[in-house]
C-alpha cells in the first residue's frame, strides 16, 4: 500500500491541556486515484496531511509511507522517504523568488542528489504536463497565480513520488482557475500513478475524486465513500 494510516491519534499542546486534531483516522490510498479530503475548518485536513507526510509524529497509531513504517524511521531516514517518496502542494505556492520556472524544479532534484541533466529533462517534461513550457524560465512574479500553482504542482511532481499530499491548492484562485487545477490534478494522479490526497472545501471538486473522506472533530465519518454518487 503506498499510503497508510491505521487508528492515527494526534493532539497539539493547548494551554495547561491538549486539543486533539486526529481520533483515530484510518485511510489507505490506493496508487493512481484521488482521495478527497472534505469538512470543515479546524475539523483535523490539514494535520492528517502533516502526519501523512511525516513531518509531524501521530501521538499513536501507524503511519506507512511506500513500505516504510515511519514509527521505527528517525529523522534523516524519514527525510530521505519524503524527498523520494512524497509530494507536497500547500495553499499558496511558497515559490523561491529569485529562481525561474525550471529552476524551481531542479532545485527539487538537486536536494534528492539527482544529476542535472537528467533534472533538466525531467524539469522540462513536466512545466509541458503543466502546460507550462513557454513560461519555463520566468520568475514568480511574471507568472499569474494558476500559473504559480502549477508550477508548485510540476515540483511536487519532480521526485516521481508515490504519495502526492495537496491542502485547499486553489483557495487563492477563482472557481473557474480553482477547477482547471484541480482537473489537472486528477490526470496528473492517473498519469503519475500517485496516490494523491486532496483537501479541499469547494464541492464543485469533488466530482473527479475517486473516494471522498469527511473529516469531523478529527475522525473520518462514514469510512470511505466512492465519489460514484456525486458524478
Ligand atoms: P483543518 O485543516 O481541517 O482546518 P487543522 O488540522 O488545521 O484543521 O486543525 C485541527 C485542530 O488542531 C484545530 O482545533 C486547530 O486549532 C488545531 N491545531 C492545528 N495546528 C495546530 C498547532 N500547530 N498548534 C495547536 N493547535 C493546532
Ligand atoms: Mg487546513
Amino acid at each position: 500500500m503506498p499510503l497508510s494510516l491505521a487508528g492515527v491519534t494526534l493532539t497539539y499542546p493547548d494551554g495547561d491541556g491538549r486539543v486533539t486534531a486526529l481520533d483515530g483516522v484510518s485511510l489507505e490510498a490506493e496508487r493512481g486515484t484521488v482521495t478527497a479530503l472534505v469538512g470543515p475548518s479546524g475539523s483535523g485536513k490539514s494535520s492528517l496531511l502533516a502526519v501523512a507526510a511525516t513531518l509531524i509524529r501521530p501521538d499513536s497509531g501507524r503511519v506507512v509511507v511506500d513500505g516504510t513504517d515511519t514509527a521505527g524511521a528517525g529523522r534523516r531516514e524519514l527525510t530521505t522517504l519524503r524527498r523520494r517518496a512524497i509530494g507536497m502542494v500547500f495553499q499558496q505556492p511558497n515559490l523561491l523568488t529569485s529562481l525561474t520556472a525550471r529552476e524551481q524544479l531542479q532545485a527539487m532534484a538537486h536536494l534528492a542528489g539527482r544529476g542535472t541533466r537528467a533534472a533538466r529533462d525531467r524539469a522540462e517534461e513536466l512545466l509541458d504536463a503543466v502546460g507550462l513550457s513557454a513560461q519555463a524560465r520566468r520568475r514568480p512574479h511574471q507568472l499569474s497565480g494558476g500559473q504559480r500553482q502549477r508550477v508548485n504542482i510540476a515540483r511536487a511532481l519532480m521526485n516521481d513520488p508515490t504519495v502526492l499530499l495537496v491542502d485547499e491548492p486553489t483557495s487563492a484562485l477563482d472557481h473557474e482557475r480553482g477547477a482547471a487545477v484541480v482537473a489537472l490534478l486528477t490526470e496528473l494522479t492517473r498519469q503519475r500513478r500517485t496516490a494523491t490526497l486532496l483537501v479541499t472545501h469547494d464541492h464543485a471538486q469533488l466530482a473527479s475524486a475517486d473516494r471522498i473522506a469527511e473529516v469531523r472533530d478529527g475522525r473520518l465519518l462514514h469510512g470511505l465513500s466512492t465519489a460514484t454518487a456525486a458524478r
